[in-house]
């Protein structure tokens, strides 16, 4: 890291305002300190050039001294599952977040073959086949702890590499920015308060990882995490895993605020699991984070089912980032709720406030 980055964040660190986000900056100092919006998005851009650029990670396995450590293009949702979505044509529904404009980025919902759909740079084959092999080749046992461990793992790897690379990511742009013609504070600034962000995101999830890893080494699954499933009597064509950080319960009590950057973010681990004849919900919580997440959690324990529907659409489309749906199920919904739920999907990312609209939103339902 070059050394002015480092002296930033020391000056960061000692200042109360260094966890301000972009907008609130623009509102408390104006111009004199954020570039106008077009230097903004010149950086911006460049930033999504950097983005693009393949990210050089080694296999994420503990053991990883042990393999050649070229992580293989891991699914984060197992492929057969992801087949049992697809349509005719083998493709299947991904929503994501567009990162071809040069704003902020926009959700977009793509059609996806199965090969390419929901992969990272995760594990290497050995330890991909070796680690998740009892949940690939097996069906599935909820009273099994190693099948709900398996789950929650895999969403966290996902995660974890998420949070590697923007990290990776804006501390390049920061260096870059820092050495070339825009050589200047008011830009260099907020580029390292971003960095800085997600330093502190890799900074915990290496913690959190640790934990699971220890687990996954010593089959001991039910030291760190609580865990919880829910078993939907029908096939529903929509697959998710992901580790998350909501920002409120259902009493819209504040879950996560990000303002203490020692606090280690309350995760959630959550995975919809469709098989033939029945949909499994998979979720876990850190046990020493279980008991500030429960007004989180507790509804997915206790809802009836119709209204089960509407709190896992809203979680879903606030949420999670990695989720999946079969084409064919995608044609059920009218053009205006598609939109709605493309618009919900999108707007939440930037405002989880968002109200959810049962009538609009609801993902299970028409
Ligand atoms: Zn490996």
């Amino acid at each position: 890291m070059p050394n002015i980055i480092e002296d930033l964040f020391k000056i960061f660190l000692n200042n109360p305002d260094f966890d301000l986000s972009l907008d609130e900056i623009r509102k408390k100092y104006g111009d004199s300190v954020l570039k106008p919006k077009d230097e903004i998005n010149k950086i911006t851009s460049r930033f999504y050039e950097i983005l693009y650029q393949k990210p050089k990670s080694k296999c994420f396995h503990p053991n990883s001294k042990e393999c050649s450590g070229k992580p293989i293009k891991s699914h984060s949702i197992q492929k057969s599952l992801i087949s049992v979505l697809a349509d005719s044509t083998r493709h299947v529904l991904m929503f994501k977040a567009d990162f071809t404009t040069h704003q902020r980025p926009k959700a977009s919902i793509e059609k996806i073959g199965i090969s390419k759909a929901t992969i990272y740079p995760g594990l290497c084959s050995k330890h991909d086949f070796e680690t998740f092999e009892p949940i690939e080749n097996n069906p599935i046992d909820i009273l099994n702890k190693e099948h709900n461990f398996l789950f929650s793992y895999r969403a966290l790897l996902k995660q974890y590499f998420v949070k590697n690379h923007f990290y990776e990511v804006f501390k390049k742009i920061a260096d870059l920015c820092s050495k070339g013609q825009n050589k200047d504070e008011a830009v260099l600034i907020p580029l390292v308060i971003i960095a800085y962000n997600h330093y502190l995101g890799v900074f915990h999830i290496n913690k959190i990882k640790s934990l699971f890893d220890h687990s996954l080494l010593t089959k001991k699954f039910d030291i760190f995490l609580d865990y919880g499933v829910r078993v939907i009597n029908q096939f529903i064509p929509i697959s998710v895993c992901s580790a998350f950080t909501p920002i409120y319960d259902v009493n819209h009590n504040i879950l996560n605020d990000f303002k203490n950057y020692k606090e280690t973010p309350k995760y959630v681990f959550l995975n919809f699991v469709p098989t033939k004849s029945k949909t499994y919900l998979f979720y876990s919580t850190l046990k020493s984070q279980t008991k500030e997440l429960k007004g989180f959690v507790e509804p997915l324990e206790n809802l009836k089912i119709e209204k089960l529907y509407d709190y896992l659409s809203e979680i879903i489309l606030k949420y999670t980032e990695n989720f999946i749906m079969s084409p064919d199920y995608w044609k059920i919904f009218s053009e205006k709720k598609k939109g709605a739920i493309i618009k919900f999907y999108n707007d939440t990312v930037f405002d989880p406030k968002i109200r959810y609209n049962s009538r609009l939103h609801n993902i299970f339902n028409e």
